[in-house]
């Protein structure tokens, strides 16, 4: 089969290699159709992350077709239209027992390369997954947005940990992907004021266009301007979406006291917390890793086209040209936000 392959730092070889074979008895055989790049492939590509290291097949969102089925699948049949969750999870350990399958003990994820382990991804025309892990994909939800549905329930997930009540006014801190998608489920959620904040004048444009009632180019007096919005007080709840010192400050400045973050971000190992902020103003800090079960969510929030992705889809391209737009997407093109690689 053709397969997009990471062979070394930043370098791609599009090849043939073998299909992967069925190796147990839960497992299916997918038919890719459609595969995103996500921002962590992008920035994962040039070894900083340390969880893309070629040779590696990358690729975590993605949709396609059963090809084939182990002896053991119960639940699909060869020709299912699928997606599939982007952990492979054990089933089996104490947080698979409880559900919490993002946190679960042996978890691999599909497309990462690290020192534990080595998992091929969806940059290519087939992939083995296990039956536990599949999503059927609606009749109204295709190919390409099938491919989103993984970004879709990441942020469906943020937003379960967040208790967000009806009238809870939100700050979202970062409009990339993520952001946009946690933006409108906020939307369908709360009918508070949503305000969010972001460096990029282009993204908070579209943010607007999205649903947020505010938006706030980052700035020195920005948490003054969020309690401008916010009766004096702050956001009720506030969401990080890029994982850096300053945009978590951001985010602990614009809640009012007793407030709650959920921290989705993930691109710093540590940073300066102001813990006393945290303490004296009560503030509760929540991480929000990956996805626990919130797939159908999603994708019936996607098929009753309750949330739109158009705008987020800057590319729709062959797999082939895969290695072009990662250097596209690498080098920050102004307006580039999610590319779809079609298989
Ligand atoms: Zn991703
Ligand atoms: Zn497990």
């Amino acid at each position: 089969m053709k397969a997009l392959m990471l062979d070394g730092i930043k370098h791609f070889s599009y090849v043939d290699v073998p299909v992967p074979v069925i190796s147990a008895p839960d497992q299916v055989l997918i038919q890719l159709k459609a595969a995103a790049i996500c921002g962590s492939d992008v920035h994962g590509m040039d070894g900083s992350t340390g969880r893309r290291i070629p040779p590696i097949i990358m690729g975590h969102e993605a949709a396609g077709v059963i090809a084939a089925v182990g002896s053991a699948v119960k639940d699909c049949v060869t020709g299912d239209r699928v997606t599939f969750d982007s952990t492979i999870s054990c089933g089996r350990c104490f947080y698979c027992q409880r559900g919490e399958v993002n946190l679960c003990d042996n978890r691999r994820v599909v497309g990462v390369s690290c020192q534990e382990y080595k998992q091929d991804g969806a940059f290519a025309e087939y992939i083995v997954v296990p039956e536990r892990v599949l999503y059927k994909l609606p009749e109204q939800v295709d190919f390409i947005h099938g491919a989103l549905a993984e970004p879709v329930a990441v942020a469906a997930h943020a937003l379960s940990l967040a208790q967000l009540s009806p009238g809870d006014s939100v700050l979202i801190v970062g409009t990339g992907l993520i952001g946009l998608i946690l933006l409108q489920l906020l939307r369908l959620h709360t009918s508070g004021t949503i305000i969010a904040v972001d460096i990029d004048e282009k993204r908070l444009e579209l943010a607007k266009g999205l649903g947020a009632d505010r938006v706030l180019l980052s700035s020195g007096n920005i948490g003054e301007q969020i309690r401008g919005f916010t009766r004096g007080r702050g956001a009720d709840k506030a969401f990080e979406v890029v994982g850096t010192e300053k945009t978590v400050g951001t985010a602990i400045e614009g809640l009012r006291k007793g407030g709650r973050l959920t921290l989705v971000g993930n691109v710093s190992p540590f940073i300066n917390l102001p813990l006393q902020a945290v303490v004296t103003r009560q503030l509760d800090l929540q991480g929000s890793c990956a996805i626990a079960g919130e797939y159908p969510f999603a994708l019936q929030l996607m098929a009753d086209k309750k949330i739109d992705l158009s705008p987020i889809i800057s590319a729709v391209a062959p797999l082939k040209e895969g290695a072009a737009w990662f250097e596209r997407l690498y080098n920050r093109e102004p307006g580039l936000l999610k590319v779809v690689l079609e298989i």
